[in-house]
This record gives C-alpha cells, sequence and structure tokens, in this order.
C-alpha cells in the first residue's frame, strides 16, 4: 500500500521557496517526520517537492532526532541484564549519563564528547565541578511542627517537602539527606521522618533506596561543569546540611560501566537506524588495572575449615567442597543426592541455587555448560560420612533421602536448598572466628592459584573452576567424564589442604 504523502510549498520572505513533505509519524517522538528541502526559483521547488514525495513514499526518513534521555529509557526497557545488574545500571544512567548527556540528540554526539565526560568523571563524579572549591547546598526547607496543627507530625513533615518539590526547590535528581542525618540536622524524630517519606515515596515524589540517602524523582536536568543549584530565601546551609564539596574521583571500573551501557545504547541506535554513527567506537574510556589478589595460604584456609567444621558438619563439608572443587557458592547449593556419585568418584555440576526475590531459582550454570568433576578419595569419604549421617535419622523416623534431596539443606529431608547468601554469612562467620581473611570467591580463588602454582596447566584449572572456554564440554564424550588431570588436581587440592590441618 503507498504511504500518505502530502507536501507543500511555501515562499519565503526572502524570496526563496522552502518545500516541506509529510512522511508519516516518527514512533519514538510521536512527531511528524517532514522530508525538507529549498529552492531559489518556483520551478526548481515544484521538482524539489516531486523529488521529496517520491522519497517519502518509497519510506525514506531523516534520522531520528530523539535525545540520549530518550535513547536510555527505550535501550533500558529491552537490554537483557539481569536484576543486579539493572539496579546499577539504571543507577548509572539516572545520577550520571543523564544528567551529563541526556538532554543532547543521539544523532550529534561524538567520540570526543564522551571522552570529555570520562575525563571529567575521572577528576570528579560531581558532573557540577569545575575543579574550583564550592558548597554543595542542599535545598531542603527548614522543617518545623506546628504544635497547634491538629494534623500528626509526619503529615507536616509531608506536606513541607510536598511543597518544596512542587515549588520546584528540591529539583529532580537531587539527593535528600538519609532519615538519620536529617533528623539530627532538623531535631525531629526519625520515625517522623521515615512515614513522611514513606508518604512521599507513595506518592512517586522520591525514590527510596535501601542503605541509600533517598533521591527525588524525575529526570535530572543538565547538568555542566560549574552549573550551581541556588539556594531559595531563607536558606538555612546548617539545617540543610550543606557541606563544602570535596572531590571524588570516579573509579576507572565504575567509567567503564557507564562506557558498556552507552556502547550498548548507541548500537541499539543503530539498528533503530536513529543513527549511522556509534560515538562509542571511537571513544576510549579509562583502562584498568587489576592487581593479583594474594590467595589465603593452606595453612589459613585449613583454619577456616576447622572452625566451621566446629560449628556444623555441613558447614565443614561445604567450605572443604568450595576449595577442593572450586564450585561456586550457589552451584554447590544447587547440588543433589544424585549428582555425585562416589563409587567412581565424580560430581555433576549442572545448576545454580540463585535467590531473587525471596524465591529461590535453580538455574543452568553461569556459563550454560554443565561440568563433571573428579573428587579424590578422602572427600568421597566425607561425603559418603555426612550422607551416612542423613540417612540414619531419617531412618529413625521411617523416611528416606531421596535422589533429588539437596546436599546442603536446613530442613530434615534435604527438600530446600541453603539460600547462598546464608552460606556466605556463615563462612563470614568461621573465618571471622578464625581469624583469617576468607570468603567464597577466596576460596575459589585459593582453587585456582594453588592448582596453577602445583604445576597444573591453566586450561585444567579453568575447566575445573567452571570458566567456559576451558574446554569443559568435550569433556563430556569421553568414557570418563573427567580428563586424568582433574583426578590428580583434585587429589592434590586435598592433600595440600589437609595436609596443614593438625586434625583427621
Ligand atoms: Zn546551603
Ligand atoms: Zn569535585
Amino acid at each position: 500500500m503507498p504511504r500518505v504523502a502530502k507536501g507543500y510549498i511555501e515562499q519565503l520572505p526572502s524570496g526563496s521557496f522552502r518545500v516541506s513533505v509529510y512522511a508519516g509519524t516518527d514512533p519514538l517522538t510521536r512527531r511528524a517526520i517532514r522530508l525538507k528541502a529549498t529552492a531559489k526559483t518556483e520551478q526548481q521547488a515544484q521538482i524539489e517537492l516531486g523529488r521529496l514525495l517520491k522519497e517519502a513514499s518509497e519510506g525514506r526518513r531523516p534520522e531520528s532526532n530523539a535525545t540520549i534521555a530518550k535513547l536510555l529509557d527505550e535501550y533500558a526497557a529491552i537490554a537483557e541484564w539481569d536484576v543486579s545488574t539493572r539496579q546499577t545500571n539504571e543507577g548509572f544512567i539516572r545520577r550520571t549519563i543523564k544528567p551529563a548527556l541526556g538532554h543532547l540528540e543521539v544523532r550529534k554526539v561524538r567520540g570526543p564528547i564522551l571522552d570529555q565526560l570520562y575525563a571529567r568523571l575521572k577528576r570528579c563524579g560531581d558532573l557540577s565541578c569545575t575543579g574550583r572549591p564550592f558548597t554543595e547546598h542542599r535545598n531542603v526547607p527548614v522543617l518545623v511542627l506546628n504544635p497547634r496543627d491538629r494534623r500528626p507530625a509526619w503529615h507536616q513533615i509531608t506536606e513541607t517537602l510536598t511543597e518544596a518539590i512542587q515549588s520546584g526547590s528540591l529539583a529532580p535528581g537531587d539527593e535528600l539527606p538519609s532519615i538519620t542525618e536529617l533528623s539530627a540536622l532538623q531535631d525531629i524524630g526519625t520515625g517522623v521522618i521515615r512515614r513522611a517519606f514513606e508518604a512521599l515515596a507513595a506518592d512517586g515524589l522520591i525514590l527510596t533506596r535501601r542503605g541509600q540517602s533517598p533521591v527525588m524523582a524525575g529526570t535530572a536536568a543538565a547538568m555542566l561543569p560549574g552549573a550551581r543549584k541556588r539556594t531559595g530565601p531563607g536558606h538555612d546551609c546548617r539545617r540543610a546540611g550543606c557541606r563544602p564539596h570535596v572531590c571524588h574521583p570516579m573509579k576507572a571500573s565504575t567509567i567503564r560501566g557507564i562506557h558498556s551501557i552507552l556502547s550498548g545504547a548507541f548500537a541499539a541506535a543503530q539498528r533503530w537506524e536513529w543513527t549511522d554513527r556509534n560515538p562509542t567506537r571511537s571513544a576510549k574510556p579509562p583502562t584498568t588495572i587489576r592487581r593479583p589478589i594474594p590467595a589465603t595460604s593452606p595453612d589459613d584456609v585449613a583454619k577456616v575449615i576447622a572452625e566451621a567444621r566446629g560449628r556444623s558438619a555441613a558447614l565443614g563439608l561445604y567450605l572443604w567442597l568450595v576449595v577442593v572443587t572450586g564450585v561456586r557458592r550457589g552451584e554447590l547449593c544447587g547440588l543433589q543426592i544424585r549428582d555425585i556419585d562416589l563409587d567412581r568418584g565424580l560430581m555433576h555440576v549442572a545448576f545454580n541455587y540463585v535467590v531473587r526475590g525471596g524465591q529461590g531459582v535453580r538455574k543452568d550454570t553461569k556459563t550454560h555448560q554443565d561440568r563433571w568433576l573428579a573428587i579424590d578419595p578422602d572427600t568421597c569419604a566425607l561425603i559418603a560420612a555426612y550422607l551416612d549421617e542423613i540417612r540414619t535419622e531419617l531412618a529413625a523416623v521411617g523416611a528416606e533421602l531421596r535422589d533429588d534431596a539437596y546436599l546442603f539443606s536446613n530442613d530434615p529431608a534435604h527438600t530446600r536448598p541453603w539460600n547462598p547468601d546464608w552460606a556466605t554469612h556463615k563462612v563470614a562467620e568461621a573465618a571471622a572466628a578464625a581469624e583469617v581473611k576468607l570468603d567464597i570467591k577466596g576460596g575459589r580463588h585459593y582453587t585456582a592459584s594453588q592448582l596453577l602454582a602445583g604445576g597444573f596447566d591453566l586450561r585444567n584449572t579453568a575447566a575445573r573452576l567452571g570458566h567456559s572456554g576451558g574446554g569443559a564440554t568435550t569433556l563430556r564424550h569421553y568414557a570418563d567424564p573427567v580428563p586424568e588431570v582433574d583426578r590428580r588436581a583434585a587429589a592434590y587440592l586435598a592433600r595440600l589442604t589437609s595436609g596443614s590441618t593438625s586434625q583427621d
């Protein structure tokens, strides 16, 4: 079906002619798309009109004039980010990218603009900072409770803050002091402030974030270097909690995070034909230097395992398995009885147990590659003893340990796995009691560095730890699903870690 195309010619005061043709509606901005041209004579204008009408009927569109803010909204809606990444990225977008670039048109952004932004952030994360000293004003109104007012205190505070928001003195993106801070500054109970914040959040006026200060809802206005917040009449720096600005350089890794959001967004803009240029290709975010973290020594690891064992056999075994298998914490939580083959000395790692919004989900491992790991005879004996104990307890009540029961569970029949956060917490407690700095990630780090130090090659070490590209998938095709080197790795780690513990 031919597209609707209407056009006209008008003469400008200068005497030349302007040609304009309607070419549909921009699905994003909802504005009419017009193809335009100018001509010196009426005859030329007629020719231009014919040409533009033809182009419009063929579906030509000028590049979108959507802004970066619009692009980020559209991109964030479709980006495949997991829950925690989404939270982080939306924070970067709200606090930094939109105030810095949101007002710019997508097709006008060039690499140097991004380089300038990265350089600014590297010096100071505050976009309004020019490097010269200034006071960070906060336009928090003076909160006064009227004793004659019959309404509850929180209601009065909510009203004062709402007025400040509606009058614009508290602008979108502004950060409010935290509950305790505001309470101390204005001498009003924390309970009253909390109620008021809850009411403002319910009305969509502020965004409250767990463990952080609330921010004013809405898109922050463009923040250019040197742009300072103006203070209203009767502003009281002391009560508002204004402070002299201290520069906080943004970490290189954070700037890289911002760069990667922009890369994704511009790639999408290109796919959507909003622009034919991707400025993030030429922009250079600062490089991060990774300092190797020294691995915990076998002695120290053994100390924590002994401490964990003293707390519970399950916790001791859990931490032992972390270091001798290098398995991720959620993978270990997701391990079921049928995943362990004690006769052949094998462990099948196929799932990662994650808890989101209070809901536990058993999902494919991080790299979507299930893998078989060798477990040494000592570890097999530890697991066997642990399972015997569970089976005996269950037999006493006439129950059996099912094949799909979880290895680590806090209920008698082992039907529900440990929450990985709980495991982290318990390991942290044991490490603190043993006075050793070690967490589950550190345990995996120990596995990797000790294997490499022990002469095991990177490929096999990576395969054991479940890093993609380690060749783990090909191993499944062998009669013994683990190579001989993994058998040696398992035995080596067990010997190394138990050799230095005084027990057993
Ligand atoms: Zn001030
Ligand atoms: Zn600064």
